[in-house]
């Protein structure tokens, strides 16, 4: 037993030892892996527990699930010198998916978007358990949670248990189907950077049977029409990057064919990146106009078979077929299995996401959080709460609310309901006492309740949920971490704002979300940026904008160097079309 010292050894198993009433048989492994301590156990259950020696050392055990934006930027945040820390994901790399679809064709190579998590944690001073399996059950009730791994060797999938005390759920979502018939068995995805790898090589496949002897020319054209369903961010890079990809370098390699390739974005809405300010909408539909990428708007994929792909338009209600070479599904997400059956656990079956408060807490349930694509904040309603806020704020039980009085509680007001500061923000109000004036404008002294409820009425109007990105996910992980590195001093001085319906204060302040804008690259060295303050600026410029900002937010330097290297191949070489 390598550098185990036996004091330790016989602490620990005593520790485990004492836990084991609902352990029916003790098998201990004392096995270091990288430092860790653990042991195997069989369950009542039959499966296997593996606890860790936290028992010993008295701290918390964080139970993380997932490796990505939120699971990662969590990890990277929490101060580990107080839990005894765990991370089970079936993926042992961050990946970085912005730069997804530029894998797709080779701008990047997919290896210089991921970085090992064993990197990511070795950097933490102290020890994270990481463990590469994928967590099928959570069991709230018992606080564990059932993890498989899957050894390929081995017919068999290994289940095994861990406990926590805290357990984040940062597991992000998987492509939603709508279940149309036919798209998990012909189409590709852009979820993950295995999905990139195969779209990569299924282009060069479509170019290259494209090219065999005796096709018709129809049969070439099939071959070489490229459809991607969704007009969201994902699909039209995608798009804009097979366009690049094909014109810059494939019609150099396969010039016979090169007036063969037709490429299809089918969205179902009006018009295509609809999130995006309507000046970047229409900038990329003409742009894609001029490149020659046809934009179907308003029509829907109702099936897809193994040749031909079946759209619906809307409008008009009819259905016709077209041949393809190739279909990427870009329809936006939904939950994953174990959270759906988790969400049936805690009776949450009629939301699509699962539900947290402000504080990133899963609703129904303690010491459990949610952050990232597998969860939406249910940001609670100011007109829910508004006959508390008045009797607090009115400290003289007037029955009137002075400006005065109003303004002692405005910033907790602010903090607690943050539709509030977005509601002054879209009537332009300088100030929140303005919410206060008569509706002509007027200033007035004070307020009864039923002037202070038609005064708030329409704040809640403002609330939306926040977009599924990386950079909501990133801002989570980060914001728990703090909560978790301020547990104990916030118990004694809480650092949130009043509690309307409870005495004193909360113990955090609630999360609230940065927006720092968002890209949409769109082929030929031009992007499309958002930026706060209504800010929007498309082209040449934006690129370069695009560049240092993606490889300013890489997770490490060693991607950093590896990404901006792919960049400048790329401009001197072109993109490989080798097909590996
Ligand atoms: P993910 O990053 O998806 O991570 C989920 C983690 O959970 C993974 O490690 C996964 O392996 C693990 N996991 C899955 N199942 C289990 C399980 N059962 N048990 C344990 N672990 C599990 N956002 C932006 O802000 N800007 C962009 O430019 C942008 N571009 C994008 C481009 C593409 C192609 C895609 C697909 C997404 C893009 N996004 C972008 C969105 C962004 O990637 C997501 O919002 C973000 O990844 C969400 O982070 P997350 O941590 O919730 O989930
Ligand atoms: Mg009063």
């Amino acid at each position: 037993m390598r550098g185990f010292s036996s004091s330790f050894f016989n602490r620990a198993s005593r520790a485990l030892l004492d836990h084991s009433s609902t352990i029916s048989k003790l098998l201990l492994i004392s096995t270091i892996s990288g430092g860790a301590h653990i042991s195997f156990s069989e369950a009542e259950h039959g499966s296997n527990a593996v606890e860790t020696f936290s028992d010993v050392t008295k701290k918390k055990k964080v139970l993380v699930l997932g490796t990505g934006w939120a699971g990662v930027s969590f990890l990277k945040n929490l101060d580990i010198s107080s839990f005894d820390v765990q991370v089970v994901s079936p993926r042992n790399y961050f990946a970085f998916t912005p730069l997804l679809p530029s894998v797709t064709c080779g701008t990047v190579e997919a290896r210089s978007i991921v970085e090992p998590i064993r990197n990511i944690i070795k950097k933490k001073s102290g020890e994270i358990q990481f463990w590469e399996a994928e967590c099928i059950k959570i069991d709230a009730a018992n606080k564990r949670v059932v993890c498989q791994f899957n050894d390929e060797k081995l017919l068999e999938k290994e289940e095994f248990l861990l406990d926590y005390d805290y357990l984040v759920i940062a597991i992000g979502a998987q492509v939603n189907t709508f279940n149309t018939v036919g798209v998990m068995e012909h189409c590709h995805f852009l979820k993950e950077v295995e999905d990139a790898q195969r779209i990569r090589k299924s282009v060069i496949d479509c170019f290259e049977k494209a090219s065999l002897p005796n096709l018709s020319e129809e049969e070439k054209r099939t071959n070489l029409h490229f459809v991607i369903v969704g007009g969201g961010p994902t699909g039209v890079e995608f798009a804009a990057e097979l366009h690049d990809f094909v014109h810059e370098n494939l019609v150099k390699l396969y010039p016979k064919v090169q007036d063969l390739v037709s490429i299809t974005v089918v969205q179902s809405g009006d018009h295509i990146l609809n999130t995006f300010d309507e000046r970047i909408s229409s900038f990329a539909e003409q742009k894609f106009q001029r490149d020659g990428i046809e934009v179907k708007t308003g029509c829907r994929v109702v099936g897809v078979s193994g040749k031909t792909i079946d759209i619906k338009v809307k409008s008009k209600g009819e259905t016709y077929s077209v041949p393809y070479g190739m279909v990427v599904w870009s329809t936006g997400t939904a939950a994953r299995p174990v959270v759906r059956d988790y969400m049936e656990q805690i009776g949450q079956t009629h939301r699509r996401t699962l539900a947290t408060d402000e504080w990133l807490r899963v609703e129904g349930c303690d010491h459990v959080y949610a952050v990232g694509d597998c969860a939406t904040i249910n940001q609670r309603k100011i007109m829910e709460d508004i006959s508390t806020i008045f009797s607090i704020s009115d400290k003289d039980n007037s029955g009137t609310l002075t400006v005065k009085e109003f303004q002692d509680v405005v910033d907790d007001i602010l903090v607690r309901y943050p539709q509030v500061g977005l509601y002054l923000r879209s009537k332009h109000l300088h100030s929140v006492t303005d919410l206060l004036n008569d509706p002509e404008g007027n200033e007035r002294k004070e307020v009864d309740i039923e002037g202070f409820k038609s005064a708030l009425s329409h704040v809640d109007s403002q609330m939306k949920s926040l977009p599924a990105t990386a950079q909501v996910a990133a801002q989570q992980g980060s914001y728990l971490a703090a909560c978790f590195n301020h547990m104990q001093e916030s118990k004694l001085k809480p650092e949130g704002p009043l509690r309307f319906r409870e005495s004193g204060h909360h113990q955090f302040r609630p999360f609230q979300y940065k927006h720092f804008g968002q890209f949409a690259p769109l082929g030929g060295e031009q992007t499309a940026a958002e930026l706060p303050g209504d800010w929007v600026s498309m082209g040449r410029s934006s690129q370069w904008l695009w560049y240092s900002v993606y490889a300013s937010k890489q997770v490490s330097w060693r991607t950093r160097v590896l990404v901006v290297s792919d960049w400048t191949r790329k401009f001197i070489f072109g993109r490989d079309s080798s097909r590996i």
